[in-house]
């Protein structure tokens, strides 16, 4: 299978012909609409619909039997049936009854194959019934004549076979009808689906999943004669109404089927779906782009590029934490000090205005294991950190965080807070009593003030 360059097991819907490289939707730059580009060179991407991106037939096949039962298709079937069971009752003579029955089976046919036709570009629903009547007229036509001829060259070709030749072309005639119907739905055309060429070319490309659709045809085949054993023959309205219902279901679940192959290898096939590139091709919010860049990049190897990015993205968008949590992390990832230093105030700020002190403590140890001397620059930091710490029962820590803030923040509203909380954690350690009286009479001098 073939994959994205980063991502082994994900099917690489983007080519960028720039880079000769393959990449999966995370791995591209979809900033805007309609189109993507490449992260590494800038270049629009061409988009690509492999059969490993879409759902396999065999996973379908539940959704193939479910899919006549839309609505549409439900009123279409038993509106037929109804109508077929009526013509056959009616006295009227023998020739103008063929041609109208013929008609009516005609129509079913021609439904099923819009619907072939709706799924090979995407379209997991029955079309509309107005779309089953209108227009569709010369697919009937066309339709009849595929048939016509194919009946026509049996017809010739009999006269000169034997009764076993005559079995086995029966057999491949089954065989190959997908095929036939399938090219006819793609080419529009009847010589390009009577072609054995582009017959034969299509069962190749389509691969084990076309052979399975053939020995569905042959189980859909037998188990409607088998259900018309069943009902009986008798000429009750109400059975001959079920058992033609019943063959168009199948004969819908088929032709869902044929076309559910054909939208699966597009790629192969040449044919384009419009509604998985224009999934593929969604615009996304500027922080998904950027972390998607940013992952590039890692992959890439391009540290400084990393930084680049996530420090635009968090201008653009100073609130946004996800982006914050980011650049924390690849900093640490990378273990660059210097940045790291510069940016942890800001980062520990950002946390306390969006209430999301939860994550302080984990991200200054984290900060600790690679600046073990870090301190805030700012007050409030240093209290608010020295209070997560003590409530964590990290008393020790608490205190280091506190001492001295009385002369390096002397106009700090809530120094008599701080060195209260000062003197909870001297408590709570071993041997500072001489500390905690010192706390104290700082305590009594803070509050005079
Ligand atoms: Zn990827
Ligand atoms: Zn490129």
């Amino acid at each position: 299978m073939e994959s994205c360059k980063y991502h082994l097991d994900t099917p690489p819907n983007f080519s960028c012909d720039e880079c000769q490289e393959n990449f999966c939707t995370q791995c591209v730059d979809h900033s805007m609409a309609g189109e993507a580009r490449c992260f590494q060179c800038g270049a629009r991407l061409r988009v690509r619909v492999t059969a490993d991106s879409i759902e396999p037939l065999s996973k379908r096949l539940k959704g193939a039997f479910r899919y006549p039962l839309h609505l549409n298709a439900v009123a279409f079937i038993i509106g037929l049936s109804v109508v077929t069971t009526l013509l056959s009752a009616l006295p009227i003579g023998g020739l103008l009854q063929f041609i109208a029955l013929l008609f009516c089976s005609g129509l079913a046919i021609n439904y099923s194959f819009l619907c072939l036709k709706a799924t090979s570009v995407g379209h997991m629903e029955p079309p509309g019934l107005g779309e089953a009547v209108e227009g569709s007229f010369s697919i009937l036509i066309r339709l009849f004549a595929v048939f016509f001829l194919i009946a026509m060259s049996f017809n010739y070709l009999g006269q000169f076979m034997g009764p076993v030749t005559a079995v086995l072309s029966i057999i491949t005639l089954v065989v190959v009808m997908p095929a036939v119907l399938m090219c006819f739905a793609m080419k529009d055309h009847i010589m390009e689906a009577l072609n054995p060429v582009n017959v034969v070319g299509l069962i190749r490309k389509t691969g084990w999943p076309y052979w399975v659709l053939v020995l569905f045809l042959f189980i859909m085949l037998s188990s409607v004669s088998l259900l018309s054993g069943l009902i009986g023959n008798e000429q009750h309205a109400l059975s001959a109404i079920v058992q033609s219902s019943i063959s168009s279901y199948y004969l819908m679940v088929e032709f869902h089927l044929m076309g559910y192959l054909l939208y699966q290898h597009q790629e192969k096939l040449g044919l384009a779906s419009d509604d998985i590139e224009e999934k593929l091709l969604q615009l996304q919010s500027p922080e998904k782009v950027a972390l998607a860049h940013v992952n590039f990049c890692l992959k890439e190897g391009d540290y400084e590029r990393v930084e680049t990015i996530l420090q635009d993205a968090i201008s653009a968008d100073p609130k946004n934490t996800r982006l914050w949590q980011r650049y924390f992390d690849v900093l640490c990832k990378l273990e660059d000090r210097v940045r790291l230093q510069k940016v942890a105030d800001r980062y520990f700020h950002h946390l306390l205005d969006s209430a999301q002190t939860f994550r302080m403590l984990r991200d200054v140890k984290k900060l600790r294991s690679l600046i073990p001397d870090y301190m805030p620059e700012y007050a409030h930091l240093r209290f608010h950190l020295a209070n997560e710490y003590y409530n964590s029962g990290d008393a020790r820590a608490a205190v280091q965080l506190l001492g001295g803030m009385h002369r390096r923040f002397p106009d700090y509203a809530k120094l008599v807070e701080a060195y209260g909380l000062m003197k909870q954690a001297l408590e709570a350690l071993p041997g500072m009593e001489a500390q905690v009286s010192k706390c104290e009479s700082l305590l009594v001098h803070l509050q005079r003030q």
